[in-house]
């Protein structure tokens, strides 16, 4: 019996060394294609790659390379696996090495909408060419870092023939950035998007008009730094754009015009790409426009994420600076109390005009294309209202549903260690509603009547959150109660709050900002 075991154990040693030298064979095979397919090009572009193909396509492809690993960032509510695949030189797994390589981490998401195929399809293609050593896509990992989520919405993908926009729940993924309630997503915030902190961020989606092939749009909150926004839109947009020109393709902003102007989309905070600038990522969404037939939206989109990545190798020092420059003045405005928040905003024409491309009427079956030039764009962030940034706000003990919210989504917050009195501004509502926000029945929104200045106690174990923090951006939106998505908003105050307000009382909401001095 003790005889045997050695045997068994040289036997193992064997195999071990057998997968070994075949594992090697192929991650040193310089130049070898993977003879791989998605079930999309076998299928000649009529059915899209499911979610255990995908699975396997993503587990055979990497094997062909240590530069690419594969895990999952988490589980769906129905239990499908989120897969998560990074791309580096060093074969890195853990993103603080990722972190400490210098290099800027990319990351592009596709298909948080479950009906929204295309580009998952394209990031497929993406990742083959990426395992291909000495491929021009290969070769881009000197410089990057490049980190990839195919499928956010499995769930919803597998939901139908056609796939759901929303998730197993019924909800869209792509408005609760702010909420933090659907399970998939939560894991994406949390795992991905404040783990790796990636620098730049492309959001696959299915959307704008023909005759587009591939339409795009930066984070446009106003709370998004505009040095973020700003280098998005002068300088990652036009090279995108140049590269799809090469090829034939047409691009434009999202979303739609008519004949006397273009419009974009949505500045709420709870959508992705604004999520994203709030927390520092240059922030970009990507439409494939549904005009196109399968094959073509594919072809662009592909040609669209490569040259974000091209352009991210060519710039990674100015990724790097913006990004960074951006955290430090977002520490600095918060540590110094300094300037004001936009709590509410809308878009109005900016002093540009453009010109674009919109359908016209259909001959035969081709439509017809119309050229509109010089015309107006609305793209213009124009706040409606402001309100003071404070050194941080103030929450009392017995608000933990709030300060959870917080924390899930990675903000740092301190405890009084002793009873403290302060000289704190709050809010005096005249007016609170109930009313239904997108998937949710009764989100809370106030009227504010004005600001209430008074000396307060804060007990031992009441909460602090600073807004000279990285995060600081997000605290203010999440803090300040008129904003699109707040503590207040997404019912984490309910228990502390009237059901409405008769005329003669004066309610004064519970969250507190320190304004006149830093906390020590
Ligand atoms: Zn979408």
């Amino acid at each position: 019996m003790f005889e045997k075991k050695p045997n068994l154990a040289l036997g193992f040693i064997l195999i071990y060394f057998l997968v070994l030298t075949v594992g090697m064979r192929n991650s040193n095979g310089a130049g070898i294609k993977p003879n791989l397919k998605t079930t999309h090009e076998k299928s000649n572009f009529k059915k899209y790659t499911g979610h255990i193909e995908l699975e396997n396509y993503l587990k055979k492809l990497s094997t062909f390379n240590h530069q690419m690993k594969l895990v999952t960032y988490g589980k769906t509510y129905q239990g499908r696996n989120l897969p998560l695949v990074i791309f580096s030189k060093e074969g890195i797994r853990d993103p603080k090495i990722a972190r400490k390589t210098g290099k800027p981490i990319i990351l592009i998401g596709a298909n948080i909408h479950g009906d929204e195929r295309t580009l998952r399809e394209s990031v497929l293609v993406l990742m083959r060419e990426l395992v291909q050593k000495d491929s021009h896509m290969n070769r881009l990992l000197d410089d990057l870092i490049i980190i990839i989520t195919p499928s956010m919405n499995p769930d919803g993908f597998e939901a139908s023939q056609k796939g759901s926009r929303k998730n197993a729940l019924g909800v869209d993924m792509n408005r609760d950035y702010m909420k933090l309630e659907q399970v998939s997503l939560f894991q994406f915030v949390k795992n991905i998007l404040h783990t790796w902190k990636p620098h730049l961020w492309v959001d696959g989606h299915n959307g704008g008009r023909f005759p587009y092939h591939l339409s795009y749009l930066c984070s446009t909150n106003a709370g998004v730094s505009k040095a973020l926004s700003g280098f998005c839109n002068t300088k990652l947009l036009p090279f995108i754009t140049k590269k799809l020109k090469q090829k034939e393709y047409k691009s434009f902003y999202y979303q739609r015009g008519n004949k006397s102007f273009w419009s974009i989309g949505g500045h709420k905070t709870r959508i992705g790409r604004n999520y994203g600038g709030l927390i520092n990522i240059i922030s970009v969404l990507f439409e494939s426009p549904n005009w196109q037939n399968k094959e073509l939206g594919f072809k662009s989109g592909l040609v669209g994420l490569k040259a974000v990545l091209e352009f991210s190798s060519i710039n990674k020092d100015q990724i790097l600076r913006v990004t960074r420059s951006t955290k430090k003045r977002v520490v600095k405005l918060g540590k110094n109390g300094e300037g004001n928040v936009v709590v509410k905003m809308k878009y109005g024409f900016s002093d540009k005009r453009v010109s674009y491309l919109i359908g016209g009427k259909k001959v035969g079956s081709k439509r017809e294309i119309i050229k509109v030039e010089n015309a107006k764009i609305k793209n213009k962030i124009i706040p409606l209202k402001t309100r003071p940034r404070p050194f941080g706000y103030l929450l009392k003990p017995g608000f933990e549903k709030s300060i959870d919210l917080l924390k899930r989504h990675s903000i740092k917050i301190s405890k009084l260690k002793r009873d403290h009195y302060l000289n704190v501004d709050s809010y005096i509502i005249k007016d609170i509603e109930y009313k239904k926000v997108y998937d949710h029945k009764k989100a809370v929104s106030v009227t504010v009547e004005g600001v209430s200045q008074d000396k307060v106690m804060f007990p031992k174990g009441s909460y602090y959150i600073k807004t000279g923090q990285e995060l600081g951006a997000l605290v203010t939106q999440l803090l300040e109660p008129e904003t699109s998505d707040n503590i207040l908003k997404w019912n984490t105050m309910d228990f502390a709050l009237p059901s409405k307000i008769n005329g003669y009382e004066k309610f004064v909401l519970p969250i507190y900002k320190l304004t006149g001095q830093e906390l020590d």
